[in-house]
């Protein structure tokens, strides 16, 4: 009895549809699933038919981008209500700056030689969340680069010409903001943004929950935040942080949290 609380469709940077991630869901005997596109929900009413259909519980959620102290930090949303107005009106403005920052990106690539509009990316991604990963995708496409790789080293990491940062809310906000929208806020993959440092001040600002188990997280990692859990007793969760295709090889069901970890949610998000 096995969940995976971390999965992304192509409503954000994944290349799955809500039915084809319920679908594998179910070929690797997962008994819950979360999805947590980023910055948005809108996945989450066809993710849940489908998994009713399946006899999969499906739990609604999110990955919020954010930051502490210029620490990247993102900040994944449980159980939230997916029709809270507040909610809904503070991600589209996250929405509306992915697209803007879509549109910087290839106006750098337009200034180095590189003829990709964002119409083309945006057409490629055909959701409200689009990324890097969608500039990387259209750069392929449009036979500018031989690969994902390639368009990132050469173009879209950080310090290289097209590079744009991202908006990001403050992690605080973050909370706040799934707290009001009857969430549990829930730390992703620690280890990968080096975020141990803030935690203290996050959890001070209302974090209920850690993402011990990630597939980048080896077992120091699994550990070490495991300590983390106990010392500020948080919820302890779990995900493949699965994209699909989009990074080589689908990843869902190579983590697998225990569904005593998701009873535990459960019975918070009721208080
Ligand atoms: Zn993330
Ligand atoms: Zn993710």
């Amino acid at each position: 009895m096995f969940a995976d609380l971390h999965l992304h469709t192509k409503f954000s940077d994944g290349t799955y549809t809500p039915e084809e991630l319920v679908a594998q869901a179910q070929f690797h005997k997962l008994s819950a699933i979360a999805l947590t596109d980023h910055d948005t929900v809108e996945g989450c009413s066809r993710a849940a038919a489908a998994c009713a259909a399946a006899g999969i519980e499906f739990i609604p959620g999110s990955e919020l981008t954010s930051e502490h102290d210029d620490i990247e930090v993102h900040i994944l949303a449980y159980f939230v209500d997916t029709t809270n107005a507040a909610f809904l009106t503070e991600i589209a403005k996250f929405q509306t700056a992915r697209q803007n920052r879509i549109r910087e990106m290839c106006a750098k690539l337009n200034a180095i030689g590189i003829g990709l509009q964002a119409e083309e990316v945006f057409t490629l991604a055909s959701c409200h969340s689009p990324g890097r990963p969608h500039v990387a995708r259209a750069l392929v496409a449009g036979k500018h680069c031989r690969s994902l790789d390639v368009a990132f080293d050469r173009f879209l990491k950080k310090d290289r010409p097209a590079y744009v940062p991202k908006f990001k809310m403050s992690a605080a906000h973050a909370i706040e903001l799934i707290h009001q929208a009857g969430g549990l806020a829930v730390m992703a993959h620690p280890a990968l943004n080096h975020t141990d440092e803030i935690i203290p001040a996050i959890v001070a600002a209302g974090l209920d929950g850690i993402e011990v188990f990630h597939t980048k997280h080896g077992p120091n990692a699994n550990h070490r935040y495991m300590d983390f859990a106990k010392k500020f007793n948080l919820l302890v969760t779990g995900g493949s942080d699965c994209h699909g295709m989009s990074k080589g090889r689908p990843l869902i069901g190579t983590v697998k949290l225990h569904l005593d970890y998701v009873e535990k949610m459960k019975a918070k998000a009721k208080k």
